[in-house]
Order: structure tokens, then C-alpha cells, then sequence
């Protein structure tokens, strides 16, 4: 009986799934050796959908990168975020992102690196036109490499429609090059009680249940359910986000996630589907993903008011269509659950434009920025030494998909510039961020994007800048430094070598700040003046001179 359900299940899923991933062009491999992935297109990330394929490159930087396919260079990058960077319109309506090069090909790094110089930034934007870098399928374009936000040498490979913009799964093309047997795996299932309508085994808030389930699950009202669950591929031991989600009760299906195509404006809504690692299969409000599909008339939420067994079942597929499936029973049982309590709370509704204003805190939400109605556990915090009160607007940050205004009163003003105030976020553990802001009248005001703790703070503390292992830049041809900045972040540096400007890049994943000498424009073997000055979001300069020889 089981066998024929699962039989009828991969029937109902297969055709759709498909159907919608199915490339019309072909692509090429970027690299001439065997491809592995240590990352798939739409896995989650805390604020964003990983937008495209992570290639492995055996451990190593300096891997001949290849064109795809045919087209042009349409952009060459170099940022912080990214490192070095290529965006190649293809023939086919495709755009490919190159992301961490290590190095480009001549003629383009010379003309990076003459760009650097003359503009005096590390980061560069070149936007070519059609006819200036034609490339060819299998043609090399650059060296892949580990710049930019990588915690290793891999390629990143995005893949967008050039018209609408839209970033869609590459994988698709390059099925056949790599093996999958591997099903995806479901490794616990949360319940969402609606507050004030549902509750789970005398519970209303949040509860997760480890796979497998033992015992009974009871519920009544109104519910939502998601589930924490990763794909693995052949070959690798990496976990990969998990193409179709499905979920079904008593054999109808009442959601449907296939990661498979989303805008750069859709992608923060990951925190409207999304709880930490568990993604949700209902939708909020707010939550216009496309990806997303709900069957009934509650957008995916669940009422239970029959005292009986209900069967679920979570079908999860990744693109190759190894399927895994995962059948629970919920028990309907009523149970009394308890009104939300709104007195002294806000109460925030998503199709309205919300004002909030407390002793010293303004905060004004544009209509349509939450992704749901929500009831605050907003609380100050008084402390009468400090720059200002600290303003809890929720116990666990709620994020909003646009900003809005916060202002913040400045109580005691310690010190006299005001440029050095800035609004700090709380977290969970206590650890500040610096949302910057700007002194107004009395207050600080700057935009946010979520709904937690907020106060202002002071930083007079310049960054603090290290030079490593000096005596060894003349052999490895690398000036390093280590930059340390507590409080908020580092806004602007500038290195000079003898006076003159050199483009120092800021590895912003290990804070150092490099430039790797060039021996045409730095004279070997004899001493240089290396300066390196870094200043902070406060507007706080930290600086360091030294005599070396390079
Ligand atoms: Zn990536």
C-alpha cells in the first residue's frame, strides 16, 4: 500500500519540477577538469538566496577560468564583497557572474590595474561595450580564485536572464557532468501556533521535532508547519539547499517550494519564508516569492478542529529527482489556549504605515514594509548614566523588507563632535553593530530594516592597524596589514608607497589590507616609505608610517 502512494507521489511531482528547469541552450564547462559543488543555486543564507553555483577548483587559487559560451565581457569588477569579477551577456539571453577571481587576462588586468591607479580606489567598474571583449565558448577569461567574502578557493557562477533580470539555477546545464544519487533529507519539522488561535501539545509558542518523531503530536487551531532539510550530492561531503519541497495532508497538497528563480528584489524575503534554517510551508502576507506555491485558502496555514489523526507528508526532490519522503501523523485534540495580551504592546499592521513613539524613539514604517501583522514585546530600557535609553522594540528582531526611519534621543552628550555618535544594534548575546546615523536636534536618526533593540553609543577609538612579518614582504612580494576596528566599521583607507598611491586591496574577510608589490612601478632591494591611513564610519583616523625594504 505504502509502495503504490509512493509510486503515485513521484508521478504528481515529476512532470511540473521539470518542466521548469529544462534548459533550452547549451553551456559549456568553465573549467577542463571534473566539476564538483560545494554549493547550489537558492541555498539559504542568513539575509539573501545563494544566487548561483559554487564550482570547487581542487583546493587551489590560479584554475584557467573558460567562457561558457558565446558573447561579450559586459562588466569587469573589482569590490570588496566579490573580489575580482566578470559579467559575460551570452548570446542564448543568458548573463553569467564570475565571482573571487584571483586574476584577469591581458589586456583587461592591465587595465584594471592602470583604472586602480588613476582613480586611486582598489575597487573598479568597467562596463565595456559589445565589440570591445568578445569572447568565445572555451576561450579563458580569467584565473578563478578566493577573493571577495570566500572562506576558500572556489568559482561562484551566477546565472541570470539578461532581459528580466532574474537569477535562475545553472545546474540544469551541467547535470550530465556531475553524478547525484544522493536524496534530500528532512532533519526536523517545526510547528508555528498562530498567537491566540493554535496550539501544539499545550505549547503556544514555536516547537521543532527531531526526526524520527517519537510520540504524539496534539494540536488544535490554527497552525503552520516548515521544515530544516538539506540536499548531498555524490562525491562531496558538503549539504546543498533543497530543490522542491512539498507537503501534503491526507493526500492533498497544500504547499509547494521549487527553488529554481527569484529577483534581486525578492531575494530578502527569505526572512519572510524562512525561520533560522527551517523554511515554511505557509506564506506570510508579505511574502510575494515566486518560488512559493500554497493550495488552500489560508496560504498554506493549517486549521485543526476535527478531533481525529491527520496524516502529513513532506515529499522533498532535488533537480535530478531523487526524492525522499516523510509520512507523520498530527492528532486533532482541543486544547485551551490563551489571548495575546496587547496592553502597553504595539500592535503593527502590514497594510497600514505604522508611527511608534516612546520617550526618546521615533520610528516611522512605510505601509507594506512588514511581512505580517505583528504585536510587539516592546520594552525601554532605562539607563540614566548612558548616551541614551535602550529601546527593545522586540524581544527577536523582526525584519521588514524595506526601511524605515528610527530616531534615537541623545540623553547625555559625552562628547562635544557629534560625528563620533552612532545608533548601535543589540544583539542577542549582547554584541553590538553600528547602524551609523547621523545627530539631528537632540537625536540620532538612521534607517532600519528589522525591529529589535536599538541605542546610541560613542566611538572616539580610531582603527587600530598592525603590520605583519615586515621583514618578510621583500621575499614574498605581499605588504600585509591588520586592521582592527572595535566599534563600528571601516569606511575609507588610503596606502601610499614613498608618498605616491598604490591600490592596497582590504580582504574583508580576515581584515587584512594587502598590496602585492608591483616590480615595474616599486624599485627592488632598497628601502621604501610604506603608509597605510584607515578611518572609521566616526570618522576616527588610525594611521602607520614605516621605513622597509621591499
Ligand atoms: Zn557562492
Amino acid at each position: 500500500m505504502k509502495y503504490i502512494f509512493v509510486i503515485i507521489l513521484l508521478f504528481l511531482f515529476t512532470p511540473l519540477a521539470y518542466s521548469q528547469t529544462k534548459p533550452s541552450t547549451a553551456f559549456v564547462s568553465p573549467f577542463d577538469f571534473p566539476l564538483l559543488m560545494s554549493g547550489n543555486f537558492g541555498e539559504l543564507r542568513t539575509d539573501h538566496f545563494h544566487s548561483g553555483l559554487d564550482f570547487k577548483t581542487q583546493g587551489i587559487s590560479g584554475k584557467k577560468l573558460f567562457s561558457i559560451g558565446e558573447g561579450y565581457i559586459s562588466r569587469i569588477l573589482v569590490t570588496h564583497g566579490s573580489g575580482y569579477m566578470l559579467h559575460v551577456r551570452y548570446n542564448n539571453g543568458y548573463t553569467a557572474i564570475y565571482r573571487h577571481l584571483s586574476r584577469f587576462v591581458s589586456p583587461i588586468a592591465e587595465r584594471v590595474e592602470d583604472d586602480q591607479y588613476k582613480n586611486e580606489t582598489w575597487e573598479v567598474l568597467i562596463i565595456p561595450d559589445s565589440i570591445e571583449y568578445p569572447v568565445h565558448s572555451g576561450q579563458q577569461i580569467a584565473w578563478s580564485g578566493n577573493t571577495g567574502y570566500s572562506f576558500g578557493p572556489h568559482l561562484h557562477l551566477d546565472l541570470f536572464e539578461t532581459e528580466s533580470g532574474d537569477y535562475v539555477d545553472a545546474l540544469p546545464f551541467y547535470k550530465h557532468l556531475i553524478e547525484d544519487t544522493c536524496a534530500p533529507v528532512l532533519q526536523s519539522i517545526m510547528f508555528f501556533p498562530r498567537s491566540g488561535k493554535g496550539i501544539v501539545n499545550g505549547k503556544e509558542e514555536r516547537q521543532a521535532f527531531t526526526l524520527p518523531i517519537t510520540g504524539c503530536i496534539e494540536t488544535w487551531g490554527v497552525i503552520g508547519i516548515g521544515v530544516k532539510a538539506y540536499d548531498y550530492m555524490d562525491e562531496t561531503t558538503n549539504r546543498y539547499g533543497v530543490h522542491t519541497v512539498s507537503l501534503l495532508i491526507d493526500n492533498k497538497e497544500i504547499f509547494r517550494s521549487v527553488v529554481d528563480r527569484f529577483s534581486t528584489e525578492e531575494s530578502r524575503m527569505i526572512y519572510s519564508w524562512t525561520y533560522h534554517s527551517y523554511m515554511k510551508s505557509f506564506m506570510e502576507p508579505g511574502n510575494k516569492l515566486r518560488m512559493l506555491q500554497t493550495f488552500n485558502d489560508q496560504n498554506g496555514l493549517i486549521t485543526i478542529d476535527e478531533e481525529r489523526d491527520y496524516q502529513f507528508t513532506y515529499v522533498l526532490k532535488d533537480l535530478y529527482g531523487n526524492t525522499s519522503i516523510y509520512p507523520f501523523t498530527v492528532r486533532g485534540k482541543p486544547q485551551p489556549f490563551t489571548q495575546p495580551d496587547y496592553k502597553n504592546k504595539f500592535y503593527l499592521e502590514r497594510d497600514k504605515m505604522n508611527s511608534l513613539s516612546e520617550p526618546g524613539l521615533e520610528l516611522h514604517i512605510p505601509k507594506g514594509s512588514l511581512y505580517d501583522n505583528v504585536l510587539l514585546n516592546n520594552e525601554i530600557l532605562l539607563d540614566s548614566g548612558a548616551v541614551s535609553f535602550t529601546y527593545q522594540l522586540n524581544d527577536e528582531p523582526i525584519p521588514m523588507h524595506t526601511y524605515g526611519d528610527l530616531y534615537v534621543g541623545v540623553r547625555n552628550k559625552i562628547v562635544a563632535d557629534s560625528a563620533k555618535y552612532y545608533i548601535a544594534r543589540i544583539g542577542k548575546n549582547g554584541k553590538t553593530t553600528s547602524l551609523g546615523g547621523k545627530y539631528e536636534n537632540g537625536f540620532m536618526k538612521t534607517q532600519v530594516r528589522e525591529l529589535g533593540t536599538f541605542t546610541v553609543r560613542v566611538d572616539t577609538v580610531p582603527p587600530q592597524i598592525k603590520e605583519i612579518n615586515p621583514r618578510q614582504w621583500k621575499n614574498t612580494g605581499k605588504i600585509i596589514f591588520k586592521v582592527e576596528e572595535k566599534e563600528t566599521d571601516i569606511a575609507a583607507y588610503r596606502g601610499t608607497i614613498d608618498g605616491k598611491y598604490v591600490p592596497f586591496a582590504w580582504e574583508i574577510v580576515t581584515n587584512r589590507i594587502v598590496y602585492p608589490v608591483n616590480p615595474h612601478k616599486i624599485k627592488k632591494g632598497v628601502k621604501h616609505t610604506v603608509e597605510l591611513s584607515v578611518t572609521d564610519t566616526c570618522g576616527n583616523k588610525g594611521k602607520i608610517m614605516m621605513d622597509v625594504i621591499l
